[in-house]
């Protein structure tokens, strides 16, 4: 089954909203976190309450890292980038994660450098996101990112073979929090077609429950005028 997912632009201003509180928290965050070191130094207090403190700041840290990404850079104008090196990268990032569980990524890049315009940290992150999620799907096998033009689009193919997604759950991958994972934080996916439609691109997902997932990103190609 087949879903086109996203292209409202009320998401924009709600991705705006989240990456601001985000912020906000920060703050406060990182002081708490600084008197509860003091505490735990002074001897008072029991280790098990300080271990449970500890992870669920944690916890929070992960959640507001991820909204943070939306939140756009001081220098927010996009800077035309190559596709390829930018997935090659992330690619050798993610490597080492994948080798542990016997996962082998395979970059297959139809075409000479594609090159868009883009916020470059927010497209890796979102290439990160899916690239994880494949891994995280699958105890070993073989992930494929494919490279390829389409008329005056780039598009990204990132092919699992790993658990699939429940058609009864493909509309709600996306949905903020949404997760089927234990640490799982369901804002991976959010986030990532937040940018991508911030990036006049869109995301297809097609899935097959056991067999693997097959996510397509498309972002327009950076066309010199001549
Ligand atoms: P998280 O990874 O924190 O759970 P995401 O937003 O990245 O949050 O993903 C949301 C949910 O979508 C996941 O919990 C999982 O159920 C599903 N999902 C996403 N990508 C895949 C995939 N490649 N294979 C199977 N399920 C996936
Ligand atoms: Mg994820």
């Amino acid at each position: 089954s087949e879903e086109l997912l996203y292209q409202s632009e009320k998401l924009s201003a709600v991705g705006q909203l989240a990456a601001g509180i985000a912020h906000e928290i920060r703050n406060p965050l990182t002081s708490l976190k600084g008197f509860l070191q003091l505490i735990q130094m002074s001897g008072e207090g029991k280790q098990e309450y300080f271990d449970i403190m500890n992870s669920e700041f944690a916890r929070i840290e992960q959640i507001l890292n991820e909204l943070l990404i939306l939140s756009k850079p001081q220098t927010s104008a996009k800077a035309v980038c190559s596709l390829n090196s930018l997935l090659d990268h992330i690619v050798t990032l993610l490597n080492t994660q994948a080798i542990i569980k016997n996962i082998y990524i395979y970059i297959e890049e139809e075409t000479e450098d594609l090159r868009i315009r883009c916020i470059s940290n927010q497209i890796k992150q979102v290439f990160m996101n899916f690239i994880k999620n494949a891994i995280e799907a699958m105890d070993n096998g073989k992930i494929t990112v494919c490279l390829k033009k389409e008329k005056t689009f780039a598009v990204v193919e990132i092919i699992d073979e790993g658990c699939g997604i429940p058609e009864s759950m493909l509309s709600r991958v996306g949905e903020p929090f949404f997760t089927t994972k234990e640490k799982g934080t369901g804002l991976g996916l959010m986030v990532s077609y937040q940018i991508i439609e911030d990036h006049d691109g869109d995301i297809e997902v097609e899935s097959t429950e056991g067999v693997g997932t097959k996510f397509t990103i498309r972002l327009p190609l950076y066309l010199e005028d001549c």
